[in-house]
Parts: structure tokens; sequence; C-alpha cells
């Protein structure tokens, strides 16, 4: 099996608010799988685009805690699926209600072909 997945998230990005020296930061972490390092940008922003990004920044997270994962159903895979709560429902119903014909969550196109080949 040649199959290798990278297992570092990917595309994922993590913002917050920093003061510095009566400064105010907006700085975004991020890993990045070519250089296999975490990186970090910073951008100076005014206290009023503070209080905006906070709002947006807690938004964003209550967002993010309700979304949930769910794993590739290619068994040679091991990445996950980020769904929402109401996508996995969808998916989960489908799966109960079209048994033989259900459309399996697969993280690539990739996936889906290996998996389909398997099941044919
Ligand atoms: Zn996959």
């Amino acid at each position: 099996m040649g199959a290798q997945h990278s297992v570092e998230p990917t595309g994922k990005h993590w913002s917050f608010l920093r003061k510095d020296g009566g400064d105010l930061y907006i700085v975004t972490r991020w890993w990045d799988p070519e250089e296999r390092k975490r990186r970090e940008s910073r951008a100076k922003i005014t206290p009023k685009e503070a209080a905006e990004t906070s709002a947006y920044l807690k938004r964003r997270r209550k967002l993010e805690a309700l979304s949930t994962e769910i794993p590739c159903f290619n068994p040679d895979c091991n990445r996950h699926i980020r769904t929402t709560p109401s996508q996995k429902r969808d998916f989960l119903i489908s799966f109960k209600l079209k048994y033989d014909k259900a459309v399996l969550p697969c993280c690539s196109r990739e996936c889906r072909e290996k998996l389909l080949a398997l099941l044919s």
C-alpha cells in the first residue's frame, strides 16, 4: 500500500487578538504542511476594528464548537471531514433511508473511487 496521507490538519487557521506595547494586533496562526512548521502573521488594528474582530471571532468559535468531524469512509484513509450537525444528520438519514444506495462520506474524490472499487 503506497497511500500515505498527511495527518497534520491542513487549512486550519487560528486567529486571536494580542495586545503588545499598547497596540492591538490580530494574530493568525496556521500549520504549513510544506514547511512542516507553525506559521504566524500579525496585523496592527485599531480598537474599533479589535472590537469588531473580537465579536466576529466569538461568533466563529461558537460555530466551530458546534461543528463536528466524521471519518472518511475509505478504510485506508484516516482523515476526517469537517461538517455541521445538520450536514451530519443528512448523511446519517440518507444512509438509513437508502441503505444499499448510501452515499458514504469521503474526504476526496480519490477516496470515493477507492471505496467504490472496494464495494463493487
Ligand atoms: Zn479519505
